[in-house]
């Protein structure tokens, strides 16, 4: 099994494997995590995209968002309050 560090991090672009049944070195992160000559799945490698790399983006961009709001009411508010 991965461990929580493993699915929250990931296991990395770098990490190669080798097939225990055909000799065949791969990389787990584009083959789903298993091996794509044989459907083997290697231990501890975690295939989906690290938490903190989906995290990431989505928190930016709730952060601007939430800025650009912020500004956009502050503008509206002082071009009312002139007019
Ligand atoms: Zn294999």
């Amino acid at each position: 099994m991965s461990s929580l560090k493993d699915r929250v991090l990931g296991t990395g672009d770098g990490v190669r494997v080798r097939c225990e049944f055909d000799d065949w070195e791969f990389s787990p992160r584009f083959t789903d995590g298993v091996c794509p000559l044989c459907g083997w799945r290697p231990e501890g490698i975690v295939e989906e995209t690290p938490l903190v790399q989906r995290m990431d983006w989505f928190m930016v961009m709730l952060v601007a968002v939430v800025i650009v709001s912020i500004v956009m009411g502050i503008l509206v508010i002082h071009a009312y309050a002139q007019a």
